[in-house]
């Protein structure tokens, strides 16, 4: 955290110009007061299961960010399911194990093979004694007496009195700019299918890996492209 804020203060010196608390919904008045503009808008909330009594079930991004703002007002069932198999139901199931459930399960629809989490973070947590439970399609929030007692996936229910969802994220509407399955498409010079418009992070990773590191180097390399067509 520190060190991000570091960060923040490093560009601010130079001469880099900080506005929060504003949503950006159309780029027309950005392209009219600026001669570049580059998207970093990375993805956006967890989408829906749609799935009867899903108003028990948490957010799993909420459910992160909690446990790294305030894990002692945190609320941990004492048997957790996390519905995913990312690296994001994995950082969910660290939480609930290291803040206090006895028993996490983490339900994924589909087999072993597709998992997406990287292999040591799954090692990791079996070694925490995390469960995996393939084939759970989850069907409904089982509840009795206005208390979640399980999940139920078809034909069985995971039990548990606290489900969590870390089933990959949104994608934020493009602003008019070309889309490949809902990620924003950029050239080689990260620039999008408007000119002057620019992107990278998240909102281009079409290939689904992505990671700091990766957006930090998109926004290195399309600095560079701009100041190139600035340069002719
Ligand atoms: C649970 C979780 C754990 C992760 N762990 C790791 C890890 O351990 N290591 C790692 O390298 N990566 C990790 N990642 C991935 C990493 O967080 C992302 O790859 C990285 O943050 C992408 O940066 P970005 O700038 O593209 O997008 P983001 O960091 O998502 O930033 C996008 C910003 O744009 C803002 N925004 C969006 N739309 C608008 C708008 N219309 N107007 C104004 N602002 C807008 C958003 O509010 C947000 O602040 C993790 C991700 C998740 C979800």
């Amino acid at each position: 955290m520190e060190a991000s804020l570091e960060e923040v203060q490093m560009i601010e010196r130079l001469g880099v110009r900080i506005e929060t608390g504003v949503e950006v919904q159309a780029l027309d008045e950005l392209r009219a007061r600026f001669d570049a503009v580059f998207l970093g808008i990375g993805l956006g909330r967890t989408p829906a299961l749609g799935i009867p009594g899903e108003e028990h079930i948490l957010d799993g991004l909420d459910y992160i960010e909690q446990s790294k703002l305030d894990p002692a007002a945190m609320k941990i069932g004492r048997s957790v399911v996390v519905i995913g198999a990312g690296n994001t139901a994995i950082d969910c199931a660290t939480v609930a194990k290291r803040l206090g459930a006895s028993r996490v399960t983490l339900a994924y629809r589909g087999s072993e093979e597709g998992v997406r989490a990287y292999p040591h973070e799954v090692d990791f947590i079996r070694r925490e004694g995390v469960e995996f439970r393939f084939h759970a399609q989850p069907s409904r929030v089982v509840v009795e007496g206005g208390v979640v007692t399980g999940l139920a996936c078809g034909d069985f229910i995971l039990p548990a009195d606290q489900i969590v969802k870390a089933i990959g994220q949104q994608k934020l509407p493009g602003f008019g700019v070309a889309l490949e399955r809902g990620f924003v498409r950029v050239n080689d010079e990260f620039e999008t299918s408007v000119p002057g418009v620019y992107a990278g992070g998240d909102c281009i990773r079409v290939k689904n890996a992505a990671s700091t590191v990766m957006a930090v180097q998109d926004g290195k390399l399309a600095a560079q492209a701009i100041d190139r067509s600035f340069r002719g």
